[in-house]
């Protein structure tokens, strides 16, 4: 068998690449131009990048031998992964090479903020001696609030419990018994904003997280707290941070992330309470070691016919299953975009039925792991994709069950779904005629497409309830598209669901769930 070739295109830890010469016949070209990558990308099973060369569709579609293409490091902005999805080739990374590094880096800072060490190391090289000035704080019994206790977020976890902090949890999609597991408080966001003495944030930036710590919250902070921000720029708000310290509302702040970066002119830059690193959270010798030995073991696994942990992308389905799936594929994603946005709380269960031919069809374990992709994207830093959704969904404690069934009432397929959350059951069924449908809402008869705006309301069926829900909207220039309701009976408990021309803002829907008879509103918008 003829041995496989991989080109090493930028410049990785030497142990990847003598890990990888045991197997293949590595080319390391670590200067190698984008013309000279589409010209000889042909001869190689596998390509290594780190941040410098970009794998574009002109690389991937002039490489016929190509099976995987490896980024040493976390994130794969610089690989087109649709190109290569099309060419069937796995794209991999290394996502936990950076955990430990960045969890350091926060304790650094911490230590830093607690200590003024920067300040001091400045004013002892200015000449002075000025050991007043530097009264610090202790770690020591302090109560540390992390905010996303994901990789990142458990490793800070166990270096300040060596500090022996008490330590607060603020992460809406992971469940009290991990918190009891890692030893933590799990509380709402605000508890914890309000007790802590250091708050260091660990979420990716999402629309949810997006100055997730603006004016409001730092308002609410102890005054002698700091916050340290090592996860992305842009979920504290530069500008209230900015306030926050220049008027001492709070105690200090150390970030390593910047809304942009290089920041320009930042007034921040003035403050003696703030502490800034340029983004060298992951800027360690062993995160990129790591990253180098994690991925030549995962080429090698691939190389051996190995399952690799670390795919970005999709499996590759033949042609003809993925078209008879295809339109089920569209289902599911609709059914999890419907669940992610209907449902709240920590996920417990996520069963899912497949009725109809779908129970016959192959491979409609891919179905369920489309739903939970959809689910879990939104939350998490690393892309869910349909090859992790499964193994993800199981380390955060979801327990998925998958049934099949050959009656389908009267349609030809249907997929159940049902989502038990630490607050809430919720369930739909949806099938494809023509288009994806939704037919049953916690068990309501309905025929909606899952399509703009739509507004779903639980309600007690007494006479005036609608019409209520119909005027509150009314009022706040919501107009109604159209309506169906369901129920079992009359007087008994029944749904509404409305398409609504604009989106329903938080504010109405709250509003709407403090009137008379009605249990619960949520507002789901699709593309
Ligand atoms: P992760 O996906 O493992 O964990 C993120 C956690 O945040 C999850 O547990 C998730 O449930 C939680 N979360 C999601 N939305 C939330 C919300 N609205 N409120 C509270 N919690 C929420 O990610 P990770 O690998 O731990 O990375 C965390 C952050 O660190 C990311 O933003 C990543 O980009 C950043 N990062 C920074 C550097 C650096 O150099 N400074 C290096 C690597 C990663």
């Amino acid at each position: 068998m003829d041995q496989k070739k991989v080109i090493v295109a930028d410049s990785i830890n030497e142990k990847g690449i003598s890990d990888l010469e045991e197997v293949a016949d590595v080319t390391v070209d670590t200067s190698i131009t984008p013309e000279e990558l589409v010209k000889t990308i042909k001869d190689y099973d596998a390509i290594v990048v780190r941040s410098r060369t970009k794998v574009t569709r002109e690389v991937i579609e002039a490489a016929p031998k190509l099976k995987i293409i490896a980024r040493a490091g976390v994130g794969v902005d610089n690989v087109d992964v649709e190109a290569a999805n099309e060419k069937g080739i796995m794209v991999i990374n290394a996502p936990e090479s950076t955990s430990i590094s960045v969890a350091e880096h926060t304790m650094g800072l911490m230590m830093s903020l607690a200590r003024k060490i920067s300040l001091a190391d400045k004013s002892v090289k200015e000449g002075k001696w000025e050991k007043s000035k530097f009264m610090g704080m202790e770690l020591n019994n302090k109560i540390l609030g992390i905010v996303g206790m994901g990789r990142i977020g458990s490793q800070v976890v166990k270096r300040a419990k060596a500090f022996n902090m008490d330590i607060l949890v603020y992460d809406p999609y992971i469940s009290d018994e991990a918190g009891l597991e890692m030893g933590v408080s799990v509380v709402d966001l605000e508890t914890l904003i309000r007790q802590s003495d250091l708050i260091t944030l660990h979420v990716p930036l999402t629309p949810e997280t997006r100055n997730l710590i603006s004016a409001d919250e730092l308002e609410i902070m102890k005054d002698t707290a700091f916050i340290i921000n090592c996860s992305r720029g842009g979920i504290v708000n530069e500008e209230a941070l900015y306030d926050a310290l220049k008027n001492n509302k709070i105690g200090g702040a150390a970030l390593d992330v910047f809304t942009e970066e290089p920041p320009q002119d930042s007034p921040l830059f003035e403050l003696d309470n703030l502490v800034a690193t340029p983004h060298i959270g992951a800027s360690t010798v062993e995160a990129q070691r790591d990253a180098a030995l994690i991925v030549a073991n995962e080429i090698i696994t691939v190389f051996q016919d190995g399952s690799p942990r670390n795919v970005l992308n999709m499996p590759v389905m033949d042609p003809k299953n993925f078209q008879l799936m295809k339109p089920y594929l569209e289902l599911a994603e609709k059914m999890g975009s419907f669940m992610m946005q209907a449902t709240s709380g920590n996920i417990k269960n996520m069963d899912v039925t497949y009725c109809g031919e779908l129970a016959e069809m192959p491979q409609h374990d891919i179905l369920t792991r489309s739903i939970l992709q959809v689910i879990l994207n939104p939350i998490l830093t690393e892309p869910v994709n349909l090859v992790n959704a499964l193994s993800i969904a199981q380390n955060r404690g979801i327990v998925v069950t998958e049934g099949k069934r050959l009656e389908s009432e009267g349609y030809k397929c249907i997929i159940e779904l049902e989502i038990k959350t630490d607050e809430d059951v919720f369930s739909i069924d949806g099938t494809f005629v023509d288009e994806p449908k939704i037919i049953k809402i916690n068990g309501y008869w309905v025929d909606v497409k899952p399509e703009g705006n739509m507004f779903i309301a639980k309600y007690q069926d007494l006479p005036g309830t609608i019409g209520a829900i119909g005027t509150k909207l009314g009022e706040h220039e919501i107009n109604i598209a159209t309506m169906q309701v369901g129920r079992r009976e009359a007087g008994g408990e029944a749904i509404m669901v409305l398409k609504v021309d604009q989106s329903v803002p938080q504010s109405v829907l709250e509003e709407v769930k403090k009137m008379d008879n009605v249990d619960g509103a949520v507002s789901l918008e699709f593309d």
